[in-house]
């Protein structure tokens, strides 16, 4: 999303232009592509450039100095503008890696958190057939939990990454945050569990849950191991 600010600048001791109007993101222009440090993406009014330049013209000014305070200026709002979104995603991969951790990764890490306690649970259901004997999978469909259908599609084991495996926590944040193709070379992360396991009660439940008020099924039953909760 776009944003405005506002910003008053003082380029000399006694030279003040108050409220200055910035926009970034809302356009990128190709002929003079740079860095978003470097302003790019980002505009200023035309009359705060004018009268910029008529103190330049006056001698009040030095270009040189005006440049440099718009360069500190895109700087301090690299952050409100919330600039590293609009980075590119290889980009940001390799200053993630260079510093350790990024915007992205903190953005994500507790969403990674309870993908990992949920894989957990319901592999620790997995394990338990007895206790919980049914099964359904993203499209809805239920199985009983040793369908086939449903065993072809679990993973053999369970080899989470540790919570605060960096490495991982980079490849489920950067794969979350990229436009289109996620980076090249993140690590692969396999240990989405794709069924909810649950018990006879909680399958009841789910049941109705997907049922509409006029007894129409939004869900399947497995014609395979045909489960009746
Ligand atoms: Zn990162
Ligand atoms: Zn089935």
């Amino acid at each position: 999303m776009p944003s405005s600010h506002t910003v008053t600048l003082r380029p000399a001791a006694d030279t003040e232009l108050a409220n200055v109007e910035f926009t970034f993101g809302s356009s990128f222009p190709r002929p003079r592509e740079r860095t978003i440090r470097q302003g790019y993406g980002f505009e200023i009014e035309l009359p705060a450039v004018l009268d910029l330049l008529t103190a330049i013209d006056d001698g009040v000014l030095k270009a040189g100095d005006v440049k440099d305070l718009l360069q500190r200026v895109v700087g301090a709002m690299y952050e409100p503008a919330d600039c590293w979104r609009y980075e590119d995603d290889e980009d940001k991969l390799a200053w993630c890696r260079r510093d350790g951790t990024c915007r992205t990764c903190d953005r994500h890490r507790s969403a990674f958190a309870s993908s990992l306690a949920e894989a957990a649970e319901r592999w620790r259901r997995w394990t338990l057939p007895e206790q919980y004997p049914y099964a359904a999978g993203n499209s809805k469909g239920l199985h009983e939990v040793g369908c086939p259908v449903l065993r072809r599609d679990m993973p053999q084991e369970f080899n989470p990454p540790a919570a605060d495996d960096a490495e991982a926590l980079r490849s489920f944040a950067h794969r979350k945050d990229a436009y289109d193709r996620s980076p090249r070379d993140l690590m692969p992360l396999s240990y989405h569990i794709p069924f909810v396991v649950m018990t006879t009660e909680e399958t009841r439940a789910w049941m109705e849950r997907n049922t509409g008020p006029r007894g129409g099924r939004y869900y399947h039953r497995c014609e395979r191991c045909a489960p009746a909760p």
